[in-house]
């Protein structure tokens, strides 16, 4: 899938070169009492070191509208506010999304069971010793940090590191493809 996909939905209608410029921003936007700041770039055509970005009435505004070309700019958005409306959906996100992903070699005869959402594949073996001793490629999704995965009777634990559902799925599917 092209990365700009979601940005797309977002921002329809705009190029690629405009959603590039307002995702390079970024990392450049900060929390000011009441706005936020957005670092100026010259290499992304910025003459001012910053700009800020307010929402007021329902609709955004930006320093770089005040300026010369600004009248132009303010009939549609500019990237300094498209960097803010990204900035703020990804902190919703972070706050929303917290899943830990959870990894690991477990030895068991059968499928091994966790609770959350796991994906498991067995180790190919080499020897008679692992054809009696299998042992599968265990990745978890939990919304817990240390994750429980049970084989039969016995349980062992996992931990995991904390990440957003999509980046944990990814992690856990490349784990266990893997070998
Ligand atoms: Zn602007």
């Amino acid at each position: 899938m092209d990365p700009l996909e979601p940005l797309r939905r977002k921002f329809p209608g705009k190029s690629r070169s405009w959603l590039k410029r307002a995702l390079a921003r970024l990392g450049d936007v900060s929390e000011g009492p009441g706005y936020y700041v957005v670092r100026g770039r010259p290499e992304l055509g910025d003459r001012y070191p910053e700009y800020r970005v307010w929402l007021s009435g329902g609709k955004w505004y930006c320093t770089c509208y005040l300026t010369e070309w600004g009248h132009k700019r303010a009939r549609d958005i500019c990237t300094h506010v498209a960097a803010v409306i990204l900035y703020r959906s990804h902190k919703l996100a972070r706050r929303e999304g917290r899943f830990y992903v959870a990894v690991g070699v477990v030895e068991c005869r059968e499928r091994p069971q966790a609770e959350g959402e796991i994906y498991a594949k067995p180790v190919t073996g080499r020897t008679i010793a692992d054809y009696a001793r299998p042992k599968w490629r265990v990745a978890v999704i939990s919304e817990r940090p240390v994750v429980a995965v049970r084989c039969g009777e016995r349980v062992e634990e996992l931990r995991g590191v904390e990440a957003s559902y999509e980046e944990a799925k990814v992690i856990a599917e490349e784990y266990v493809a893997a070998s």
